[in-house]
């Protein structure tokens, strides 16, 4: 798989748009200046990688808009050394990004071709995920406590195994819809007395988060 000036320079003029969007973050915009994202998307797109678009992937899944992943990465704040469960591992970029960013990171993705296919990019990168197939909506407990939960598939609701699994202080970023057609995205920070502060934010549409504590089909 190769990267070459032409992907470089994609990327450059990508995070221009990334800025001009809103996105601040130095942190975040250089680790999406350094991940290839066209090795994350099926041939036939890769010309269009770097443009700020949502693609299909396999299994009828998507990779998140560049903005999306820029957006709630910034959310979350990643500090090196943080332990991070994020749902829905999908082509594994977002997974990437918080590796690149120095977190510890358990990712969990319900469709097997997915996470296998996620797991070799990621080798290829040389970054140290550890990936779990399985229902997300049940997070990780066996790796739990977390310092932030992400989950990059539209829930119903705030799955109560991802309150249970956070630190204090913790930080939960999550879409949630009344509908799948479309979410808000929340960010929930867990208080000392267990419950959760939460504040809304954009309008997002991710494919459905499907599990025991989310989407039932
Ligand atoms: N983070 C991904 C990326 O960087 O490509 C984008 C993920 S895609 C928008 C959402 C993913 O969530 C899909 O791959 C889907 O299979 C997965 N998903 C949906 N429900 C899930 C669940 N209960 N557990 C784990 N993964 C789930």
């Amino acid at each position: 798989m190769k990267d070459t000036y032409r992907h470089q320079g994609q990327r450059k003029s990508l995070i221009k748009i990334l800025r001009s969007k809103g996105i601040q973050d130095t942190k975040v915009l250089n680790a999406i200046n350094t991940i290839p994202r066209h090795w994350f998307i099926p041939a036939e797109f890769e010309s269009y990688a770097y443009q700020d678009n949502a693609f299909p992937i396999d299994s009828g899944q998507t990779i998140s808009q560049p903005y999306t992943v820029a957006y709630q990465t910034e959310l979350l704040d990643i500090k090196p050394g943080d332990r991070i469960l994020e749902i829905g591992t999908g082509s594994g970029y977002q997974a990437a990004i918080l590796c690149s960013l120095g977190a510890t990171l358990y990712s969990i993705e319900r469709i097997k071709e997915l996470h296998i296919q996620a797991g070799e990019l990621l080798n290829k990168l040389n970054l140290n995920a550890n990936l779990i197939l399985g229902d997300g909506t049940k997070g990780a407990k066996e790796f739990a406590p977390y310092d932030k939960i992400i989950v990059t598939a539209g829930a119903p609701h705030i799955p109560t195994n991802y309150v249970k699994q956070l630190k204090t202080g913790g930080a939960i970023v999550i879409p949630v819809g009344k509908t799948q057609a479309s979410q808000k995205m929340i960010l929930a920070i867990k208080q000392a007395d267990g419950s959760i502060k939460h504040e809304v934010k954009g309008d997002f549409k991710f494919v459905p988060l499907l599990g025991e504590q989310g989407w039932k089909t």
